[in-house]
């Protein structure tokens, strides 16, 4: 503005040294013009007032109507505004004009898209005392934003030193184009042996450029693989000596790392039981492996059908009950001949629970079946027996109060129905003695299970096969419709009595008659 107002103060003198050069040649004395140049500069004003200050007058005016007609002053901050961001698209902008006055300003966005890229007319309207201004202005709508490349899996990326790489993954995401995945260049870059770099690099269509280095590590997570000497898992008899024979290690990096091994656990062979060693060894990364040997002690008495235990007991033991129409009756004979036995029984439901109650008050031994007979399942595994026992063992508990450890095998200890699950019966003869049971097979088989036709022919398979000699255990069933053994039962005690024998119940502490495992 300062440019103006200097201008015009030099139109102005100019417009004095006219006047003075024209009264220079004009000089007028009392209204007669008078041929004579030297008039003084003083005597030329005297002469001029009127006209000067006229002058003087215009020329202020004028520069106070430019000052105040003056057109506001507007600046915008920036003209970009990038794309589909989410910045205010009201450009910042200043107007002054004597003052700020940014607040006196209307504006009409027009059809500024930020989603587009583009050249867009913005409309400031600006309002002072004497008018209204309009002005226009270009506002560019641009794309200056690389795309974005997402590293999955990370830009330190650790691998097994014994896998092979494949892409983790790796996206491009543009804010103006999407998804530029497809158009991702990737370049590998060896470092060293166990190192390497992945570049990726992208482009979108405004020649931005985005670049991402993925660093690749190859480590060693592999941990040593320990095998153990001698039999992973070992049974001794109770008082038989362990010997730790130790395990030996190997690393695929480090080599033989046996000497690393530490070995926990230790074994009591005074008491039967599952004892755990374990085995731990790190390699020189820190990959650890561990493993297990369990060492079972059991006590076991070799009896089978040797003549052992208790010499001329007869011990009545009746399996696969209890029944609604034959256990009541059996436990009445038993009751009129004040003799014990031993129920070797499976589930049963509410309706026979007061039969369970009824031999555990009448004084006879309530031994574990188990809780299913079915051969398929109960041998499946030695978790599904175990549990097969243990179920029963809880309600038994329950209905009487009474704990029972003593087991018969389904099928007993040598059966042969288990040869599905090759070694079943030896793993599950060690273990049911290393868990604190104790199981019980026979030595007198009444057939009545089996081909025994009727009582009497039950009646003869126990006579005849009792011995003096030994502990007789008698194999019975007093499921469901058994009347052979019902009718056979009270003339088969009356031989034991009439012959010397003694009848006992099976407890803990009775010497267990068992079989040859076959399985
Ligand atoms: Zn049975």
């Amino acid at each position: 503005m300062l440019g103006i107002y200097l201008i015009e103060l030099g139109v102005f003198l100019i417009i004095l040294l006219i006047l003075k050069l024209r009264e220079k040649s004009k000089v007028k004395e009392n209204g007669i013009v008078i041929m004579d140049g030297n008039v003084s500069f003083k005597d030329h004003l005297k002469t001029n007032k009127k006209l000067y200050v006229i002058l003087i007058v215009l020329f202020v005016c004028l520069i106070i109507c430019q000052y105040l007609f003056e057109i506001p002053q507007m600046t915008l901050e920036k003209t970009n505004i990038e794309a589909k961001s989410n910045e205010d698209i009201v450009i910042p902008y200043t107007v002054y004009h004597f003052n700020n006055i940014t607040d006196e300003v209307t504006v009409d966005k027009g059809s500024i898209d930020t989603q587009k890229v583009g050249v867009y007319n913005v409309k400031y309207k600006v309002k002072t005392l004497f008018g209204t201004y309009n002005k226009d202005f270009k506002i560019n709508v641009v794309d200056t934003l690389a795309p974005d490349i997402i590293l999955e899996g990370g830009e330190d990326y650790k691998l097994s030193y014994l896998k092979e790489y494949t892409e983790p993954g790796v996206k491009a995401i543009d804010l103006n184009e999407g998804d530029l995945s497809s158009n991702i260049k990737s370049e590998r870059e060896d470092i060293s042996d166990t190192e390497f770099n992945i570049k990726y690099t992208v482009e979108d269509s405004f020649s931005n450029k985005a670049e991402k280095i993925r660093h690749v590590t190859l480590i060693d997570d592999i941990p040593p693989v320990i095998t153990l000497n001698g039999e992973e898992n070992t049974i001794i008899n109770v008082g038989q000596a362990y010997t730790e024979k130790g395990a030996k290690a190997n690393d695929a990096k480090d080599g033989d790392v046996s000497s690393n091994i530490e070995i926990k656990g230790n074994v009591d062979t005074s008491k039967a039981g599952e004892y755990s060693i374990k085995y731990t060894v790190k390699d020189s990364k820190g990959n650890e492996a561990t493993k297990i040997r369990v060492v079972t002690v059991v006590k076991k008495e070799a009896t089978n059908n040797k003549n052992s235990g208790k010499k001329g007991v007869i011990y009545l033991t009746f399996d696969d009950g209890p029944s609604t129409n034959i256990t009541p009756k059996i436990l009445d004979i038993l009751k009129r001949k004040g003799i014990k036995a031993t129920f070797f029984i499976l589930n049963y439901d509410n309706s026979k629970e007061y039969i369970v109650k009824r031999e555990a008050n009448e004084g006879h031994t309530i031994a574990i079946h188990g809780y299913s007979h079915d051969y398929k399942t109960i041998y499946k595994s030695e978790e599904a027996f175990m549990n097969n026992i243990v179920k029963l063992r809880e309600k038994i508990k329950k209905s009487t109060g009474y704990d029972s450890t003593i087991i018969r095998f389904p099928g007993g200890s040598s059966n042969t129905v288990s040869k599905f699950n090759p070694g079943i019966m030896t793993k599950l003869t060690n273990k049911v003695l290393a868990n604190g049971y104790r199981y019980f097979d026979w030595n007198v088989d009444s057939n009545d299970a089996g081909g025994a036709k009727n009582s009497n022919v039950v009646y003869n398979n126990v006579v005849n096969n009792l011995n003096k000699n030994r502990a007789n255990v008698v194999l019975m069933h007093d499921f469901s419709g058994n009347n052979k053994t019902l009718n056979a039962l009270e003339s088969i005690i009356n031989y034991g009595i009439n012959n010397g024998y003694t009848f006992e119940k099976i407890t803990t502490s009775t010497a267990m008659v068992t079989h040859n495992v076959n399985n």
